[in-house]
Parts: C-alpha cells; sequence; structure tokens
C-alpha cells in the first residue's frame, strides 16, 4: 500500500513537558492506524499536531508528497473527530453535518443534499431536522463522525471516539467506522487506551509511551512478539517471568523450556495467560510443568487460573473449562513463549 501520512522526527514541547520526543510513523492509504497509550502519553498531542491545531517544534508532517508545514488547518484535507464531539447546539443536526461544506462555499441545495446523504451513512436518516439536545450520546457522536467525513477529508483523525459509550454502543460504532473506512477509503488515525477495542478496529497499532514511540506493528505483531514488557502489560499481558536463555533453550527460575525463537542471555518471558494450556494428567508434550491450583476465578464465559509451580513460580492460565482437581499440569508452547530484553 502507498504510504499517505508520514511524520518524520516530529517533537512537540509544552515547557517542560516534553508530549512528542522525535516520532516518526507512517500511515497507508486507506488504512486505519489505532494509536494507543497511557493518559498523558502524547496521543491527543499527535492529533493535534497533524489536524494543524497545534505546531511542532520541530520534524515534518507530510500527506503524500506535501508538507503540512506552515498550511492552515482548512487547507490541510484533515478531519478531526475531538474527544468532547461538540455540535453547535444552535444548529440543526443537518446543519451541524453541512457546516464545513458552508464554510467551503458548497450551495444550500447542495449541501442540504450532501447532509442528508451522510446522515444516511451513519445510519441517522430524518435526523437533519432535529436538535443536538435531543440526540443520545451515541448519536450525537454519529453526527459528529457525519460532520467530519461530509467534507471528504483524506485523513479523519478520531480521539478516543468510543470512550463515552457503553458496551454495545461502541459494538455498533466499530463496526460503523470500519463500514465507512470501507466505502469512504479515508485514511484513519483513532486514538483509544482501549487494545481490545484497538485489535478489533486496526490495520496497524502505534504505542505511544512518555511521547515516544514504544512499538508498531500490525496488532498480531504486538501482540506475539512484544519488544518489551511494557508493550505486552499494555496490551493485557499478565505473564513476566525473569529467564536466561542459551538458543532456543530458556531457564525460568531453574526450570528448563524451549523458546522458538533463538535469544541470548537475560531477558523476561511472557505468555499470554490465554495461550497457556492446562492439564489434569502430564501430556506428553514439550515445555510441560506441574503446578498447583491457587485460584479460580470465573469471569463467566472464562476462568482465571492462578497457578504455582514447587520453585514459586506463579503463572495465570485463562481456560474454557474449570479443573476439576488442583494437581495440575501447564504446558506452555514454545510458539507462545517470547523473550524479551526488559
Ligand atoms: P494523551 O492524549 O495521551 O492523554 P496529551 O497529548 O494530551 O496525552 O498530553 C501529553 C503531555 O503533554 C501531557 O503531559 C500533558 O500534560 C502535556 N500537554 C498537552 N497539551 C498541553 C498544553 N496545551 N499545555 C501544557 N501541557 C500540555
Amino acid at each position: 500500500m502507498t504510504a499517505d501520512l508520514r511524520l518524520h522526527q516530529v517533537s512537540k514541547r509544552f515547557g517542560p513537558t516534553l508530549a512528542l520526543d522525535q516520532i516518526t510513523l507512517t500511515v497507508s492509504a486507506g488504512s486505519l492506524t489505532a494509536i494507543l497509550g497511557p493518559s498523558g502519553s502524547g496521543k491527543s498531542t499527535l492529533l493535534h499536531l497533524i489536524a494543524g491545531i497545534i505546531t511542532p517544534d520541530q520534524g515534518n508532517i507530510a500527506l503524500g508528497d506535501r508538507s503540512l508545514i506552515g498550511v492552515p488547518m482548512h487547507r490541510r484535507q484533515v478531519g478531526l473527530v475531538p474527544q468532547n464531539r461538540l455540535l453547535f447546539p444552535h444548529l440543526s443536526v443537518g446543519e451541524n453535518v453541512a457546516f464545513g461544506l458552508k464554510m467551503r462555499g458548497v450551495s444550500r441545495p447542495e449541501r442540504e443534499a450532501l447532509a442528508e446523504q451522510m446522515l444516511e451513512q451513519v445510519q441517522l436518516k430524518g435526523f437533519a431536522q432535529r436538535h443536538p439536545r435531543s440526540l443520545s450520546g451515541g448519536q450525537a457522536q454519529r453526527v459528529a463522525l457525519a460532520r467530519a467525513l461530509v467534507v471528504r477529508p483524506r485523513v479523519l483523525l478520531l480521539d478516543e471516539p468510543l470512550s463515552a459509550l457503553d458496551t454495545h454502543l461502541r459494538q455498533d460504532m466499530q463496526d460503523l467506522i470500519r463500514t465507512l473506512q470501507a466505502e469512504t477509503q479515508t485514511t484513519m488515525l483513532l486514538v483509544t487506551h482501549d487494545h481490545q477495542e484497538a485489535i478489533s478496529l486496526a490495520d496497524q497499532l502505534t504505542l505511544l509511551h512518555q511521547g515516544q514511540i514504544l512499538q508498531q506493528g500490525s496488532p498480531v505483531d504486538l501482540f506475539q512478539r512484544p519488544r518489551r514488557c511494557a508493550v505486552a502489560r499494555f496490551l493485557g499481558g499478565v505473564n513476566f517471568f525473569p529467564a536466561q536463555a542459551e538458543g532456543e533453550r530458556v531457564w525460568i527460575q531453574g526450570i528448563p523450556l524451549t523458546l522458538k525463537t533463538a535469544y541470548s542471555g537475560a531477558g523476561w518471558v511472557t505468555i499470554r495467560p490465554e495461550l497457556v494450556r492446562v492439564w489434569e494428567r502430564p501430556p506428553d508434550r514439550v515445555n510441560v510443568v506441574p503446578v498447583s491450583l491457587e485460584q479460580c476465578r470465573s469471569r463467566g464465559w472464562q476462568w482465571q487460573l492462578q497457578l504455582r509451580h514447587s520453585s514459586g513460580l506463579v503463572i495465570q492460565a485463562w481456560v474454557q473449562q474449570p479443573p476439576g482437581q488442583s494437581q495440575l499440569w501447564v504446558e506452555c508452547p514454545p510458539e507462545h513463549l517470547w523473550m524479551m530484553p526488559d
């Protein structure tokens, strides 16, 4: 895919705070990138720089082969759905959606028709005359999306668009964002701090931490091959063990195991709790360790087991069936054991 949006060594400081530190990022045309990171990691600053609300201290931002530095907001072909999704309270829903078209000098009949069409695309057909006050949170969010998309931006920036919605509305909005993206082929950047949301929506994840990119890649990449413990932790990892490796052999508290990907020296081993297998009889497989069951918590569709090896090692396994005994064996398949430097 061709690169659409490129950031090259972009930095931004607010007084003593270095909000973004030499960010380099490429986003393919028509793809969806999720920007993940804890609060204060620089996610909104990144969107505001791309939108042109603020300017970088250094570095370049380019759309296609055109630099955006010095280009005013309304000339950037970049749309932003801000976090608070504020609609103009004195305008009707239709006028809210048509606002950007009015600013661009589109005639009234044409902008009304385009707004109507856009409202239909976000499943709000017939809402044009309504007032923003009469909308639910989910509806207001869809109007904000329609308002940003109606001017056909090349890049759409979404700042935590789903954080205020409850679970089923979130799912609907996720589906809608995906559908709109497929229909409009808009390049999208979506800020979230919810890793599940990021994984289910995005083609690419960028994980920010203290103004720096910790890792970027496909969801599978970050999930299965985290470069650092912080990445795995942020994506919901819970098993982290100090270890010593020599090629494909690794020792965790004296327990010898096998890695699929060779590693040399000291580091940390992780395995996703969903990928640890639990047996009631020792299976004839590699990386099997006897453990005793310490805790079994039900989450309705899943049981979260805490298991302890005689060395003191504690491992978490999330399984579909509760075990019938406390003496168990865990299997850590080599392809799911992953080692990192810190
Ligand atoms: P996030 O969106 O990941 O929560 P932000 O981009 O909002 O993070 O903020 C990154 C850092 O920059 C934070 O330390 C924040 O306090 C600081 N910051 C952001 N905007 C401003 C501003 N306008 N003035 C001063 N500090 C700011």
